[in-house]
């Protein structure tokens, strides 16, 4: 007989996507999106209500707005978020970086990582089902404007199985026009975390011929997102995100994710409702027959599972997998299965929490959930590096200087019994504000400091050159190489940086 997820498919729209259920038997060993003969299965899953569905939403409601809303916000007149590759600005939180700060930047990124694979490890994929983008944008608005359009499940996939027809066209292209339109969205403030609001909105009120790369770039990325989120979809989840096959190495059987229990809910099979736990109806009766002999038809079977094979937590998945058969890869820990599920076991008048989080092991001995000493020492470790991250970023200095000698010069005999140095000085202004520097020599009794040139006032952000002579007194000098030391001074004429170099004499 053939299985029940292969019976239809003839009339569909588009030939490379096939209109199949998801092969999900044996699903740990093949992807259940992909037919046999390698085409793709396209998925309707089923729209899901439910606490964490709620409160899903409710998070994705806030990231989404603080996505569109940051490129707009501005703190002294300076964005809140900038990733200007071209002229190499940097903002994060209200806070410039420059090129000078890449030391940063990379125990940033090594901390970064770290703390991902912690929080994996720990935690599972619980940023992609909650805050990765990738589901934000798939599962709440485009999904959602999705079923607005084409209905939920069975009316999508009788619209794609029908042939063309007004009805069709119609909702296509309303859907289409509108996935369009919220990519072209999408596409602008991309561009406007990557060259700031101003820029951006000079592009959009100018001629647009005067800005011809910059309207390719919003262009080209409008597409990319049309076609994540209009086809490729779960793909980029299964197969595309590098995050994603990671998972088989940072999971262990501790690891919490989104599981079924198997030791509660096996034997599955449906059941009688309100009748005694442990009595069921095999499944070869007709669907929707209760009784087909009578109530006392119903056959009294050893123990039998909390799982009525419903499939529910099948046809929510949006990765078209069956939690039912272990722990996957491309489960993207969403919760829609366990919503649906919680819904049947309140119906059944048994306990919620038949798919829950929980980790492997948790499951096979039949253990609740508990925070343990691992996940302690875990959380601990990822705050640990989260603290060391913001210490870095915030005991930066606001103003960075390099000192150094002139290259090529050992030292002059100034007028005046004097004898000088050259020295170059590179400042970087960190800050959004201008910044007058200023040095004062620290360790050497009556020595003078003497710019070349005026003193330097620097723009917010810029990096600036200056030289200066140091000039000691030829009896002070009591070793041929003296160290030198020189406050960095603040506005307020108070050191906030120490800097230090070397000063040649004559041999004595
Ligand atoms: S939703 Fe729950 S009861 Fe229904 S098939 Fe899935 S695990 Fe079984
Ligand atoms: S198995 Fe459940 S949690 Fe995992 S992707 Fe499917 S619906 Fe989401």
């Amino acid at each position: 007989m053939k299985p029940p997820n292969q019976t239809r498919t003839s009339t569909t729209q588009n030939s490379s996507i096939q209109h199949l259920r998801p092969r999900t038997e044996n699903s740990r060993d093949h992807l259940t999106t992909v037919t046999e003969t390698g085409k793709r299965i396209w998925l309707y899953p089923k729209a899901t209500t439910g606490r964490f569905t709620r409160y899903r939403a409710a998070l994705a409601w806030v990231l989404l707005g603080l996505l569109f809303g940051l490129p707009w916000l501005e703190v002294q007149g300076h964005p809140v978020f900038l990733f200007n590759l071209l002229e190499r600005r940097f903002i994060f939180f209200g806070v410039e970086f420059f090129p000078q700060d890449f030391h940063l930047v990379a125990i940033g990124l090594l901390s970064f990582m770290v703390f991902i694979m912690g929080f994996t490890v720990l935690y599972g994929r619980v940023w992609c089902g909650w805050a990765c983008p990738q589901t934000v944008f798939m599962e709440f608005v485009f999904r959602k404007i999705e079923v607005f359009i084409e209905g939920d499940h069975h009316a999508r996939r009788r619209l794609d199985a029908a042939p063309w027809s007004g009805e069709t066209i119609l909702k296509k292209t309303a859907k289409h026009g509108l996935f369009f339109l919220v990519s072209f969205a999408i596409a602008n403030t991309f561009l406007a975390y990557f060259i700031g609001k101003e820029a951006l909105l000079g592009i959009m009120t100018d001629n647009p011929f005067r800005h011809f790369g910059a309207l390719s770039a919003m262009l080209i990325f409008t597409a990319v997102f049309y076609a994540v989120f209009a086809y490729l979809r779960e793909i980029v989840c299964t197969v595309i995100c590098p995050y994603g096959r990671l998972q088989g190495v940072l999971f262990d059987k501790k690891t919490i994710q989104v599981a079924y229990d198997s030791l509660r809910g096996e034997p599955r099979g449906r059941r009688l409702r309100n009748t005694d736990h442990g009595m069921r109806i095999e499944n070869t009766f007709p669907k929707n027959t209760l009784y087909p002999h009578g109530p006392q038809s119903a056959i009294a079977l050893p123990k039998s599972g909390d799982c009525v094979d419903c499939t529910l937590c099948v046809q929510v998945c949006p990765t078209g997998i069956d939690i039912r058969n272990g722990s996957q890869m491309e489960c993207i820990g969403c919760t829609a299965c366990m919503d649906a599920c919680d819904e049947v076991m309140v119906k059944i008048q048994r306990p919620t929490g038949l798919i829950r989080y929980a980790s492997t092991e948790g499951i096979e001995q039949g253990k609740p959930l508990r925070v343990t000493s691992r996940t302690l020492a875990y959380s601990a470790v990822l705050l640990g590096l989260l603290g060391v991250l913001a210490y870095l970023l915030l005991t930066r200095a606001p103003l960075e200087t390099t000192l150094l000698r002139a290259p090529g010069l050992t030292y002059q005999q100034a007028p005046g019994g004097m004898v000088s140095n050259l020295y170059t000085v590179e400042f970087v202004n960190k800050t959004t504000q201008p910044r007058l520097v200023r040095l004062r020599l620290v360790n050497q009794p009556g020595a003078r400091l003497e710019w070349v040139g005026a003193s330097l006032t620097l723009a917010p952000g810029e990096v600036t050159k200056g030289t200066f002579f140091v000039k000691i007194p030829y009896n002070a000098l009591t070793e041929r190489v003296l160290t030198l030391k020189l406050d960095v001074l603040g506005a307020d004429g108070q050191p906030i940086d120490q800097v230090s170099t070397k000063f040649l004499g004559p041999v004595r």
